[in-house]
């Protein structure tokens, strides 16, 4: 037996594999990283944000190739929007894509809430938004917190106006109150799916009512009546000077929406904190929806940083609506990246065709790059210690998701794992090969079996994430850039 073989497998520890220099490095991307978090919370920030700094990269939008009609030679730097809220970044290899492409796909949703389409009411002086929550959630983590508005609505003629508060320092936050300990007898013996109720996420949107000074000065002190309104006061006048119709008037000074405008909008509140480091030796990153960020600036990156011309075509794909099942026309199960793969091929040679695209799909290579559950001491029960991923000991592997018997997973096949593990041991990346999860104990998906379906190889991967879906989620700095690394010699391979 040779002498170096090395019997027994370790994961290695993602700090221990750094250099200074590479440490250097790995800070400084972090703050990028965090960076990107803050600016970034919603799907459609996410590809706003990611396309303007592709733009400034020396990306161009592939529209302008195909409206041209101009053919993309290799080493081209392509992006490509699905309807702002799903994008995918390209750079052309030297290759015919029909022998394959390398492709890597995150998802820019997050759990979050929703404003229903009719939000706005009154309620005992509080002017409150009813939501609807997208995603698994534990509802019982959005109450008692800071919280941030963001969103679109487009007017009349489709003029687009955009929402944001709750982000800025000098911004106000939005809320959802909680019960106080001391009357929370009946609460606390529910469980946790109960604790908080659906329709009790109401966010705390004002309480001053409107303030008509002219109508003070004419009857005195009327306004200091508990309700705001002067005695004998009419009752539409009364409602007039309601809570809601106060926020309304904020709200259209502001934006110019009126109450019917929430219908053609996309409103989320999401957590207002910003990234921040986690720990004495700030090791950690803790930010809201680092699943799926954390996969999606990776994998931006490691394309956007890539300094030679890849043999392949190399497509870094950002879907949305993963958290719902992919559904929708922004969601992976729709034919956007198939269609913009047609688009790639047919601009390869206009002579190509869906055979080709059917070729090319078979031919290609896909990280489905999405988090996993890293172990956590507090709770040790939910995972196989032989399996499961530790934080800070680099990029995790699953070979499948799924639930029960593997149910919905995109099982990798041995084939497929041996080229990545080679192509990361070449550079000497840490990874591990890892599972979420005891079996039968819950599960997860992700868009991996949605790629399968095309065709393609498929391997899913990522960051292992401490507290998923809770508003503050946690990641190992280690494990970000070592993604980030792994993403850029798959992508490059
Ligand atoms: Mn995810
Ligand atoms: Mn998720």
């Amino acid at each position: 037996m040779e002498e170096n073989i090395k019997l027994e497998y370790e994961p290695r520890n993602g700090w221990t594999c750094l250099d200074e220099n590479t440490l250097k490095e790995l800070e400084a991307f972090c703050e990028d990283y965090k960076r990107f978090l803050d600016d970034a919370k919603t799907e459609r920030e996410s590809t706003e944000v990611l396309v303007n700094t592709a733009k400034e990269a020396g990306f161009s939008d592939l529209n302008d190739y195909l409206c041209a009609k101009k053919k993309a030679l290799p080493g081209t730097k392509l992006y490509a929007v699905n309807r702002g809220k799903s994008c995918a970044f390209i750079i052309i290899g030297k290759n015919d894509p029909v022998l394959g492409m390398n492709m890597l796909g995150a998802h820019i949703d997050a759990p979050r809430l929703d404003f229903k389409p009719k939000p706005i009411y009154e309620d005992s002086g509080y002017a409150l938004a009813k939501t609807h929550y997208y995603g698994g959630i534990k509802k019982y983590q959005w109450v008692a917190t800071p919280l941030a508005l963001h969103g679109v609505v487009f007017l009349e003629g489709g003029r687009k106006v955009s929402v944001r508060i709750g982000e800025d320092e000098s911004d106000p936050v939005l809320y959802i109150t909680d019960l106080l300990p001391h009357l929370a007898q009946d609460q606390m013996v529910k469980n946790g799916y109960s604790l908080i109720g659906a329709e009790q996420l109401n966010v705390t949107l004002a309480s001053r009512p409107v303030l008509d000074f002219e109508q003070c000065d004419k009857d005195g002190a009327c306004c200091s009546n508990s309700d705001g309104c002067c005695e004998g006061e009419k009752k539409e006048e009364k409602s007039d000077k309601s809570v809601k119709k106060a926020v309304l008037k904020l709200l259209y000074d502001k934006y110019g929406i009126c109450e019917k405008d929430f219908f053609r909008a996309e409103f989320e509140i999401v957590p207002a904190a910003k990234a921040k480091d986690v720990g004495i030796d700030r090791a950690l990153v803790g930010a809201y929806a680092q699943d799926d960020r954390v996969c999606a600036y990776t994998g931006f990156r490691s394309l956007l940083d890539l300094k030679e011309i890849p043999e392949k075509t190399a497509v870094v794909y950002l879907s949305d609506k993963e958290e719902i099942g992919s559904v929708g026309n922004t969601g992976a199960r729709s034919c956007w990246l198939e269609n913009l793969c047609l688009e790639l091929v047919s601009n390869y040679d206009p002579s190509y065709g869906m055979l080709e695209l059917r070729r090319a799909m078979t031919a290609t290579k896909f990280l489905s790059a999405d988090v996993t559950a890293a172990f956590d001491p507090n709770f040790p029960e939910v995972s196989d210690k032989l399996n499961v991923a530790f934080a800070s000991n680099g990029i995790s592997f699953n070979k499948y998701t799924g639930s029960h018997g593997k149910s919905g997973a995109s099982d990798a096949s041995p084939e497929f794992i041996s080229y990545v593990i080679d192509t990361l041991e070449k550079e000497n990346i840490p990874w591990q090969l890892t599972e979420m999860g005891k079996v039968d104990i819950g599960g997860g998906g992700t868009i991996a079996q949605f790629m399968a379906d095309l065709g393609m190889e498929v391997l899913d991967c990522g960051v292992p994430v401490l507290s998923m879906h809770s508003p503050f989620e946690v990641t190992s700095k280690a494990d970000v850039y070592w993604t980030y690394r792994a993403y850029m010699a798959f992508i490059k391979a």
